[in-house]
């Protein structure tokens, strides 16, 4: 039975996704304010409790099913809230099916390998979902905006020639097309939020004490360099935003609409992969029913 449910989740996901080949602008394309309607924070809130109890339910079938994984890539830039995201959207499935990982400044030892090398050590199991806090686009992104990055990563000097950003494009969508084929399941997030509300948070992050461990200067320098991250992530979207892996623009200058949309996009890839709870063969089936006779007959007499 088609779950009407699937339609209207994929109908609100619609505009976020970016077209495969699109040539993205993102100032102009996806507006950080964008609410789809929902008009208070309220029924933003009570979406969202759907939506964790639906996910939850999705999870418990995939891990049965132990057959896809699901890796959700979170992208976005400084105080765009991808820390709370992932707390609020998954804090209700299992901790057992779900695992995070926060990517930073690669060690001496990651640099010492070729670059997907860390991101594919930590790829989820079959069965789990797994979620890249920052990922292996970062060396599309902090990398090209700061290309002296590249000098620690040892490249020899043929890799380094023509379009390097072009072809590592092409090697990250290679990259997922062999994991799409393995079983995984893609959930690309990007979480706009508007230069002006990012100001607004780094200052809320200096002035409330709560707040201020993380306020990192590092942030506030790289503001510095946000036109030239606007250009790098648009042709990022552009060129890897493919139908088996696509980009999902998320607003993000509200926390809460941040939230649903990116627990929708993550129920809908759960809902395309339609996980079942393995069934039970026959011979399976006299087994248990020879383990229920066995307690039973072991039921203390009254
Ligand atoms: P945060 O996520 O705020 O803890 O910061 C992590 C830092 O690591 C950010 O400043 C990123 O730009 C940086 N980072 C993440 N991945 C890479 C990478 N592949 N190369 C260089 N810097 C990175
Ligand atoms: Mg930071």
């Amino acid at each position: 039975m088609p779950d009407i449910r699937h339609k209207q989740i994929a109908e609100f996901i619609a505009p976020f996704r970016v077209k495969p080949g699109a040539r993205v602008v993102l100032s102009r394309d996806f507006d950080p304010a964008f609410k789809a309607g929902v008009r208070k924070k309220k029924d933003g809130e009570e979406l969202l409790r759907r939506g964790v109890e639906m996910l939850s339910e999705f999870q418990e079938k995939l891990a049965a099913q132990d057959t896809y994984g699901v890796l959700v890539v979170l992208q976005a830039l400084d105080a765009a809230g991808k820390d709370g995201t992932i707390r609020h959207v998954m804090s209700g499935v299992n901790p057992q099916g779900v695992e995070v990982h926060s990517f930073k400044v690669p060690s001496a030892e990651e640099l010492d390998h070729d670059y997907l090398w860390r991101y594919a050590q930590r790829l989820p199991a079959r069965g789990d979902i797994g979620i890249f806090n920052r990922s292996y686009y970062e060396e599309v992104l902090v990398v090209r905006v700061h290309p002296e990055l590249l000098d620690t990563q040892q490249l020899p000097k043929a890799s380094r020639r023509g379009d390097i950003w072009k072809r590592r494009y092409r090697e990250i969508n290679d990259w997922e097309r062999y994991l799409t084929d393995q079983g995984y399941r893609l959930v690309k997030i990007f979480l706009n939020l508007s230069k002006e509300e990012q100001r607004r948070r780094f200052l809320a992050r200096l002035d409330t004490p709560e707040k201020n461990w993380k306020f990192s200067a590092a942030d506030a320098r790289e503001r510095g360099s946000w036109d030239t991250y606007q250009k790098a992530i648009s042709e990022m979207l552009g060129a890897t935003s493919t139908e088996r892996a696509p980009w999902h623009v998320i607003p993000a200058d509200r926390k809460w609409f941040a939230r649903i949309g990116a627990a929708a996009v993550i129920i809908d890839a759960l809902m395309c992969i339609d996980p079942r709870f393995p069934r039970i063969g026959a011979e399976q089936r006299q087994d248990l029913e020879a383990a229920r006779l066995a307690l039973e007959a072991e039921a203390p007499v009254s």
